[in-house]
């Protein structure tokens, strides 16, 4: 495609400062008028209102989001070479910051973060696990196969559909291998450890990637200590305070899947199994409310808790009641690590929650650090939606 005869949209007049200021986003408020005949997907040029070039940008047709861009250099001609150069940044950021004897399996792309809004490319030891989440992403597949196949010579692409994909860009794109052949499970490599992941029947796109520096944050604390992974997914937290000399471990999920992978991960390097619990954790911890064992350490790591604007009010009110049951099963002197993973929940309003949890369960937290998304989830400073992990870690007196 060459860039001369791409179709534009021209922006209204006031409402291109963020797109200047390199956020990549456009809502569909901010656009003046576009070409007749773009097609859902296409890569469109983005004009302010005096027709001058702001950026390249990939077009959803039916999003609130209509403009994701993803370059503002207008010299720079659309095709796979765009991909090719994003990929090949994105991977040389990941080799210099993960140390690549201990851990083989990471995000290679994040999204807008990266450069290339709307695909998500994870690499579980030589496979790719993509994810897509608008129309762009789909339209494009070919290129960014080409790119992928060229920059990582993967030993297969399996590609999942966001949420999103049906819902909020009306396309229909059914998860597929799409080279080579994806196995049902791969074991892969974090922090030393071994672990089987799925690309294709585990959550998301399989493991979470982004609590890895927090599991050697919150195992550093675990030799000989007594340990509650609440949320414990496939054993994350566990595996690392495990392998640090963890006196005991809870780890508590709702899923069996999650649990049963969690027991094969011990065995696959030869630690004891932890107690598996298989609750709701809200409920294990409000009936456990009476019981006098407490632990040195909680972990606290539930999934999105505010899923759209109109449920934040209700996620901190859950955040709150959460926190506020973990803590009262603390011992004195204990280590508190706990998350939000919600994009719309604030650091700050998360860690007022918190607080009103200490107040309410009638405890003295002093907060001793701050967590984010691991490196290879980088944030794009223009775009703060790209933060959503946020997490504390305290001394609960
Ligand atoms: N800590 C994990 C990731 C947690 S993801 C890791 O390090 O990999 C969130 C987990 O919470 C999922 O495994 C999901 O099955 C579980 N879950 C969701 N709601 C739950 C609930 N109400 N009670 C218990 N577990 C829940």
């Amino acid at each position: 495609m060459v860039n001369r005869r791409m179709k534009t949209v021209t922006l209204k007049k006031l409402k291109d400062k963020l797109a200047k200021n390199k956020n990549p986003w456009i809502f569909s408020g901010a656009i003046h008028s576009a070409d007749k005949g773009i097609i859902n997907g296409e890569t469109v040029k983005v004009l302010d209102s005096e027709k001058r070039f702001i950026a390249y940008g990939f077009y959803s047709e039916f999003s609130a989001i209509t403009l994701r861009l993803f370059s503002w250099n207008e010299d720079e001609t659309f095709g796979a070479g765009v991909f090719k150069q994003r990929l090949t940044s994105a991977l040389a950021a990941r080799k210099r910051l993960i140390n690549s004897e201990n851990t083989d399996s990471y995000r290679l792309l994040y999204g807008e973060a990266d450069g290339l809004p709307g695909y998500i490319a994870d690499i579980y030891s030589g496979h790719v696990g993509l994810q897509v989440n608008t129309a762009s992403a789909v339209y494009y597949l070919p290129m960014m196969k080409e790119a992928l196949t060229e920059i990582i010579s993967p030993l297969s692409i399996y590609v999942r559909p966001a949420d999103e994909l049906a819902k909020k860009e009306m396309i229909r794109y059914p998860e597929q291998c799409i080279y080579g052949n994806t196995p049902e499970s791969i074991i892969i490599k974090e922090n030393g450890l071994k672990i089987s992941a799925s690309l294709i029947s585990g959550q998301k796109t399989g493991y979470y990637f982004d609590q890895r520096e927090n599991r050697r944050i919150a195992a550093a604390y675990a030799r000989g200590q007594d340990v509650l992974d609440c949320f414990c997914y496939t054993g994350g937290f566990s595996l690392n305070a495990s392998a640090n000399g963890a006196k005991s471990i809870t780890s508590v999920d709702s899923s069996a899947d999650a649990l049963s992978n969690l027991k094969e991960n011990f065995a696959l390097n030869g630690l004891e199994a932890p107690d598996t619990v298989k609750a709701d954790i809200f409920e294990y911890l409000r009936e456990r409310n009476a019981d006098s064992q407490k632990h040195d350490i909680i972990i606290l790591d539930p999934p999105k808790l505010a899923k759209s604007q109109s449920s934040v009010e209700q996620a901190l009110r859950a955040y709150k009641d959460l926190n506020m049951l973990g803590m009262k099963k603390m011992k004195n002197n204990g280590i508190f690590i706990s998350f939000s993973c919600s994009g719309r929940v604030s650091r700050e309003d998360f860690i007022k929650s918190v607080a009103w949890a200490a107040k309410d369960a009638g405890r003295t937290l002093r907060i001793t650090g701050f967590l984010s998304q691991s490196c290879d989830h980088p944030i794009n400073p223009f775009f703060p939606e790209s933060e959503y992990l946020k997490g504390i870690v305290g001394i609960v007196e």
